[in-house]
């Protein structure tokens, strides 16, 4: 059996690290292109200058345009060479990161990435989401090699509001049933394999750590404090999840949340909420014991994760709307293949309306 990991060459989370940013982008060069929008570079002002003071290196500011599309890609990468960058450095929320990717994918160089909010697992991963002039959905590109550092300054995120991290939680809370139902299906893993057991492994221990400190985190995030338990939770919505979903795949949460997609009463919910439903339509679907279900549910409500359709927004549930839902989530190559058993329209519409309830019910 061929059975594939991948991951970041080297991670990196500590309070104020970002001040040593000089130090780590020496390592490559002088030359380093800041990918950031304006509003984020603002608010790490203080610690960029630091950084300069304490190791000197030239920074090229991008001034990212808040959506990776083709032409910003193209105008980023001329900005590179213009200025002869020996490294690429996206800083900021999952746009600007994927933009400095594909950047440093297509002119070949390091790339170091800072995300300044842990709100899902794509710091660490070998793809970007790429979107149409008008903010629409085009393609994923796939790069050859995962970010040579992943850079997690865990004051900056302490600092960024809370339903950042919730939403973070709910993207690295379908991580371990995703992985739990490839590894029963046999399904491949994002870069073609079958799961090892170091991925399983911490796909796993990504769910026992956010049962055991997600509250905890959440009151240090809510004062805008590092304590360890949001120290740990910043580890799993980052590295845990992000090794986890890349290196043991992904089924059907993911395919609901793209199914919610449908929907425009969800469009203002970010990607771990809507994932969040998606994970207790999941566990549903395979019909997983009923400890379970309680335990995830009970989990997602003490946080503030969606339960219901109602928790994002939807308000007037037709069949009509729901079929539309499950028929998305059941498209042509989505992940929800992925699960052990036949998927079926009718079953994922069933699923999601069962989901719906259960999550009503929930006091
Ligand atoms: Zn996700």
């Amino acid at each position: 059996m061929k059975k594939v990991l991948i991951s970041p060459l080297k991670y990196l989370q500590g309070n104020s690290e970002l001040s040593n940013l000089g130090i780590y982008v020496r390592d490559f060069g002088y030359n380093a292109l800041l990918v950031a929008s304006s509003d984020d570079e603002k608010r790490v002002e203080q610690q960029l200058v630091e950084a300069n003071k304490k190791e000197n290196f030239n920074m090229i500011h991008g001034d990212f345009k808040e959506e990776c599309t083709k032409k910003e890609i193209e105008r980023l990468r001329r900005k590179s060479v213009e200025n002869d960058c020996d490294v690429i450095v996206g800083l900021g929320g999952g746009k600007a990161l994927d933009t400095a990717k594909a950047v440093a994918h297509f002119e070949n160089k390091p790339v170091i990435i800072i995300p300044t909010i842990a709100s899902s697992d794509a710091p660490c991963s070998s793809l970007a989401v790429v979107y149409t002039e008008n903010g629409e959905f085009e393609e994923y590109i796939f790069f050859k090699k995962n970010p040579d550092l992943v850079l997690v300054d865990t004051g900056i995120i302490a600092k960024a509001p809370s339903r950042f991290l919730v939403a973070g939680m709910g993207d690295a809370l379908s991580t371990y049933f995703e992985a739990r139902s490839c590894r029963e299906a046999y399904a491949n893993n994002i870069p073609g394999g079958k799961s090892t057991l170091a991925a399983l492994a911490v796909a796993e221990l990504c769910y026992e750590t956010l049962l055991s400190d997600s509250l905890k985190a959440l009151a240090a995030c809510d004062n805008n404090v590092v304590t360890p338990a949001l120290e740990n939770i910043i580890e799993s919505n980052i590295l845990l999840s992000g090794l986890g979903f890349e290196s043991s795949g992904l089924a059907a949460a993911h395919a609901i949340h793209n199914g919610l997609t449908a929907l425009e009463e969800t469009h203002n919910y970010f990607h771990g909420e809507k994932v969040a439903f998606g994970v207790i339509v999941h566990l549903v679907l395979e019909n997983a014991p009923i400890e379970e279900l309680n335990t995830v549910l009970s989990y997602c409500k003490s946080i503030g994760l969606p339960v219901s359709l109602r928790d994002l927004g939807v308000e007037e549930i037709t069949r009509e709307k729901i079929m539309k839902v499950a028929e998305l989530a059941c498209a042509e190559g989505e992940t929800i293949y992925n699960m052990p058993f036949d998927i079926t329209v009718e079953g994922v519409y069933g699923a999601i309306i069962a989901a719906h309830q259960l999550g009503l019910n929930v006091k």
